[in-house]
């Protein structure tokens, strides 16, 4: 299906276009039809798969030639906000409609200044939004279509009694969408309680990760992952790497670390202020560092297009966590690399990821840095000036190669 095929007004199709947009993604294909009909959509999808199109498009269209709030979305975090914002005000760019944006750590004046314009679709994050609210600075009594995103997010970090206070000041009629990566109970129930007659749409089976993205496992002795890191850092085509650590101290030290060696290097995570996120990430996105240094807080909804690869100096404690900190990478079908340290200590949790797979990722191992961990399919690397794409067949177990029954048993015995 196309664009121009979806029943889409020529005004959200030319604004696609103009994004250089050619083909709907999956989740597009699927939601878009469903949304335009007015039903709730409950969408497994995460962040990457284009689901801000497949939910701001059609309310887009639903909007056409009326005034005023009529479209909510809520986020869990200003970076993904301040994302779906931005896609929102460019796929709105044909159409007369205002879309706006309220998130925490910014001044109110600013948001009221916005808000006196007048927005027809408004993007926030709870927290701010409820303060308008009780303010009486947003008026969601006249609100069509709500959307949720990421909500698993928005539960982890204990938003649903904010979730419940929007829900009651909203029209009981209206459209719900609903989009998370991953459905747990509390996911789930939540979905029971706000949508209607919801029409299910997953955009890709759940726990696997981008396509295109090559996963290696480098067995690193736990004091020498910085040294290993610098030494992955010079290789060519490391253009715009983004480095996941366990701790905000441990982030704190691998970039002052990076910094020393003189590599280009920006720090995000929960302790860094809102001016820092955003210059932070500023830097990262135009190209100014070479290197992003992030806790989980940057897992999801970092949209940064051209990450080439994606380091995790500590393995994900959550296998969950590894599919989201991959997915930062090939996004919209560019190519991209994962790159896991694997410490004695940290074996488990990478066959943690493993068996959530259901396959083995490859490791490899540099002379010095390993610790013994080494197994028949290990592929040594001598050198690194060669991108490990180009090496041939000596690969015992690829990323994406289904288990051999002997490798899952030896998985779920560990595990
Ligand atoms: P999202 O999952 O909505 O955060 O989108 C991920 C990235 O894919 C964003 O950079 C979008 O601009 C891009 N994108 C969304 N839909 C398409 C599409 N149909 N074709 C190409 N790129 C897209």
């Amino acid at each position: 299906m196309r664009f121009d095929e979806m029943g889409l007004a020529p005004e959200v199709v030319q604004a696609v276009k103009e994004l250089g947009y050619e083909h709907p993604t999956p989740i597009q294909s699927m939601a878009i039809p469903i949304a335009l009909e007015g039903k709730d959509v409950l969408g497994k999808a995460q962040t990457g798969t284009g689901k801000t199109a497949a939910f701001m498009l059609p309310t887009l269209q639903r909007l056409r030639g009326k005034e005023g709030l009529r479209a909510l979305v809520l986020c869990p975090t200003r970076e993904l906000a301040i994302q779906v914002y931005e896609s929102g005000r460019d796929y709105a760019r044909g159409s007369e409609l205002f879309v706006g944006v309220l998130y925490g750590g910014t001044s109110v004046e600013k948001d009221l200044r916005g808000l006196r314009a007048g927005y027809d679709v408004l993007v926030a994050t709870p927290g701010r939004l409820i303060d308008h609210l009780e303010r009486g600075n947003v008026d969601l009594s006249q609100l069509e279509v709500l959307v949720l995103d990421e909500a698993d997010r928005m539960l982890d970090m204990g938003f649903r009694p904010q979730i419940n206070e929007v829900i009651r000041r909203c029209p009981k009629v209206r459209q719900t969408l609903f989009f998370s990566a991953t459905m747990p109970n509390d996911v789930k129930s939540l979905a029971y309680d706000i949508l209607r007659d919801p029409v299910t749409v997953e955009a890709a089976p759940q726990k696997t990760t981008a396509d295109g993205v090559d996963q290696f496992v480098y067995p690193v002795q736990e004091s020498k992952k910085t040294e290993l890191l610098i030494k992955l850092l010079q290789r060519p085509g490391m253009d715009s790497v983004l480095v996941f650590t366990r701790t905000k101290f441990g982030a704190d030290r691998v970039s002052g670390q990076l910094g020393r060696a003189g590599i280009k290097v920006e720090v995000m995570h929960g302790d860094r202020n809102m001016q820092q996120r955003v210059r932070a990430l500023d830097a990262f996105r135009d190209g100014e560092v070479q290197v992003l240094v992030a806790t989980d807080v940057a897992q999801r909804g970092l949209d940064v297009e051209g990450i080439s690869h994606v380091i995790n100096y500590d393995a994900p404690q959550d296998p969950e966590g590894y599919v989201h900190r991959v997915g930062r990478t090939a996004r919209a079908g560019a190519k991209g690399e994962a790159i896991t340290f694997m410490s004695g200590g940290e074996m488990g949790d990478v066959r943690a990821v493993e068996f959530l797979l259901g396959y083995r990722l490859p490791r490899v191992e540099l002379p010095g840095f390993g610790f013994g961990s080494a197994t028949e399919e290990t592929i040594y690397t001598p050198e690194l000036k060669q991108p490990r794409g180009k090496r041939s067949g000596r690969m015992g177990a690829r990323s994406g190669a289904a288990l051999t029954p002997e490798q899952l048993q030896e998985l779920l015995n560990v595990s």
